[in-house]
């Protein structure tokens, strides 16, 4: 199947051709046209499928398609995202695919300046990407005006809930007009996803690409048993024996990150740390470096790596495992991506078994598991305690407020969807 048949202009396939993209993506070609048709959806779908276009592009042709000419143009499409990384990362898409189209957009997000955010906003923008709190700083200050969007999108719902922003989407919920398209994103469905769906959308079509916590077949999944002492010096050894040119390597806390990046700088692996205590401008730099191939290993917590876009990332190491497995999914989706072979390494010591057997659960299989010999595990060595790294996550989230005892306004149901007489694939 082509991209022509799924009603999209020909100013918007311009720019798609351009990307190189031969054929659409099981998301793409799924919810494009659902979305054209004014339909609200639920979608199940990861890092790497191709979300981003799956959203951006119909967004884009529905607001070419309903333009509101010159002057002054008030925000009709609202994606919120739960990270700054993302939100860079889906205002790039816009642009890209929007390229010949006459619509403006923005990106607002935390970390930086809100004065140039401040100018942008005022010229006028059709399209608002942005984080929870950043926008509601906005809003508070009176500076965006929320009132005429039409499509919301929640992009990575499941972890904008994890990082605690549930408050502050309510709180921007309530600044939308009712009537409205809402399009929902999230990699896993938890019992809180599923409230916030329910609230939120109106009869939304259901769409899922990847069954739901699985992880991708291109994606070689190994256990390296370690112990903890030695996992740096099995890292490096990995990393130079097999020279591997860029590897994304996550650890559980952003201590931990800064403490590897700059040990593996000792080993003479040019590395950095990515994480939610560095500022904007060092992260961006940061992942730049990566991609360009200046910064062989890249150090990451979950929160910062999540959603990043770095193509055909060959490697992803697991240097301690998440504690929460849904974590591991999100991490080594990283890599395999758009059929590329990808692997993903985790460097397993006693403490970590727990943890393992939880991600083993969750997969529903085991993984196979190998000795590299020099790095066999001291059978002397007892099991610790892991100390908990959850709790810097739950600091980056916002949600101090009391919780919101109301329900979310259901927006009244539409007599009938906006039809919008594009051809419909088969
Ligand atoms: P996403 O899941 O939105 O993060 O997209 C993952 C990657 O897939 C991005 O690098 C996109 O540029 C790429 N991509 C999106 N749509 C297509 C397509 N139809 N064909 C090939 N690559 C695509």
């Amino acid at each position: 199947m082509s991209f022509d048949n799924l009603g999209l202009s020909a100013d918007i396939l311009r720019a798609v051709i351009e990307q190189g993209y031969s054929e659409p993506t099981p998301i793409q070609r799924q919810a494009i046209p659902v979305v054209l048709n004014g339909q609200d959806i639920l979608a199940g779908a990861q890092t790497g499928t191709g979300k981003t276009a799956g959203f951006t592009l119909p967004l884009l042709e529905i607001l070419h398609e309903h333009s509101q000419g010159k002057g002054h143009r008030p925000v009709r499409a609202l994606v919120l995202t739960p990270t700054r990384e993302l939100a860079a990362q889906v205002g790039e898409s816009v642009e890209t695919y929007g390229k010949y189209l006459p619509l403006r957009s923005t990106v607002v997000f935390g970390g930086v300046k809100i004065n140039p955010q401040i100018t942008k906003l005022r010229h006028g923008v059709d399209i608002l990407v942005a984080t929870p709190g950043r926008l509601l700083d906005h809003a508070q200050q009176g500076t965006v005006n929320l009132s005429h969007v039409e499509i919301l999108v929640l992009d990575e719902a499941d972890r904008m809930l994890d990082m605690g922003f549930i408050h502050d989407i309510r709180r921007i919920l309530k600044l939308l007009p009712r009537e409205r398209q809402n399009l929902l994103f999230s990699a896993t469905y938890s019992k809180k996803i599923k409230q916030l769906a329910n609230d939120l959308l109106n009869e939304p079509e259901m769409i899922e690409v990847a069954r739901r916590n699985t992880t991708a077949e291109t994606v070689a999944q190994i256990v390296y048993p370690v112990d903890k002492g030695r996992k740096r010096e099995l890292l490096s050894h990995m990393i130079g024996s097999q020279n591997w040119r860029q590897v994304l390597v996550f650890t559980r806390t952003k201590h931990g990150a800064n403490r590897l990046a700059k040990q593996l700088e000792k080993d003479g692996l040019r590395a950095a740390a990515i994480h939610g205590n560095k500022s904007q401008g060092a992260r961006t730099r940061a992942l730049a470096d990566f991609k360009k191939g200046e910064i062989r290993v890249l150090v990451a917590t979950d929160i910062a790596a999540r959603g990043l876009d770095i193509d055909q990332l060959p490697h992803v190491v697991n240097f301690e495992l998440p504690n929460v497995a849904e974590d591991y999914i999100h991490r080594i989706g990283r890599t395999g991506r758009a059929g590329n072979e990808g692997e993903a390494a985790s460097l397993v010591c006693i403490d970590e078994l727990g943890l393992l057997k939880d991600i083993e659960r969750l997969l529903k299989r085991k993984i196979s598991q190998e000795i590299i010999p020099g790095y066999e595990v001291d059978s002397s060595i007892k099991a610790e305690p892991i100390k908990n790294g959850r709790n810097s996550r739950q600091q980056q989230g916002r949600g101090s407020q009391p919780a919101n005892k109301k329900r979310e306004h259901k927006r009244p149901r539409r007599a009938s969807n906006r039809r919008r007489g594009k051809p419909q694939p088969g």
